[in-house]
């Protein structure tokens, strides 16, 4: 079909000692939709030695979905660096990194019975090195921000964060607009939901559900999961969508305005400047 818009959420954050109450709603909507979301796992928070099995069954709602793709979220998802910004993995040795993220897929892997091809950097925040060891274990993509420096030599699938939830309707206006193919990534904390944690909150679970099903309702648009986006997305349209947004971030705010954003839009970059254009006239 033309212009298909494809949607993958992702949730991070879920662990043995995250708010399953909350996880177990949103795999509810997932299933009722039919829909597929990913949950950036992490294996070792507050634990550094946990059973696969009891791990297993505090997650059943997890590993019992047919509709879950999980990922690993790092290790312990702990601030190791001294950096400005947090991280885990960033010019971290890359022997540490490379038995922190074996091992990590490792656990997963027993713990839920299933292959784990993505890795999501806690705080988004990963290197080089980083890359070459998700391709030695055989993984597929990485899921992060927009941030680093995306070099076509990489060649693994970075599938960048495009949006917030409150901002998924918007998103698909303006990917409408361009009249292309594009993904959009929304990315969801438990502290985004209500039902959590009423301070940090910007939508509840019934706004959720509502904007879950009227995207599953609209002929152009699939949700799918990371895994399955980043097979459908090839190594060249990974480097366009994020040569375009680079070029986005360089150029002067009066043009910047007019390119837009909340979308990865994986088209060669004349077309991303032309649709722009035209969209804004
Ligand atoms: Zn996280």
């Amino acid at each position: 079909m033309k212009n298909k818009i494809q949607v993958a959420f992702r949730l991070d954050d879920p662990s043995a000692t995250s708010d399953h109450g909350l996880e177990k709603a949103i795999v509810h909507i997932a299933k009722q939709n039919n829909v597929q979301f990913t949950f950036a796992t992490i294996p070792f928070k507050n634990n550094d030695n946990p059973d696969p099995i009891y791990f297993r069954q505090k997650l059943n709602h997890i590993s019992d979905a047919y509709n879950i793709e999980v990922a690993l979220h790092g290790y312990k998802h702990e601030d190791i660096s001294n950096l400005p910004k947090p991280s885990e993995f960033k010019e971290q040795d890359v022997k540490i990194q490379f038995e922190k993220i074996k091992n990590g897929k490792n656990f997963l892997e027993r713990a839920f019975n299933a292959k784990i091809v993505g890795f999501v950097p806690p705080w988004n925040s990963f290197d080089e090195n980083t890359i070459k060891i998700i391709k030695d274990l055989g993984m597929k993509y990485i899921s992060a921000g927009w941030d680093p420096q995306y070099n076509p030599n990489y060649h693994i699938k970075l599938l960048p964060r495009t949006c917030h939830l409150n901002d998924i309707e918007n998103a698909v206006t303006i990917a409408r607009r361009m009249k292309k193919n594009c993904a959009i990534i929304p990315v969801m904390h438990h502290h985004d939901f209500e039902e959590h944690d009423t301070r940090k909150a910007i939508i509840n679970l019934n706004e959720f559900e509502r904007i879950v099903a009227w995207l599953s309702n609209q002929p152009d648009i699939d949700i799918l999961s990371l895994k399955n986006l980043s097979i459908f997305i090839g190594h060249n349209q990974i480097h366009y969508g994020y040569k375009n947004q680079q070029l986005r971030a360089k150029v002067h705010w009066r043009l910047q305005k007019r390119l837009p954003a909340s979308c990865f839009f994986y088209m060669p970059t004349w077309r991303y400047l032309l649709k722009s254009t035209l969209r804004s006239l």
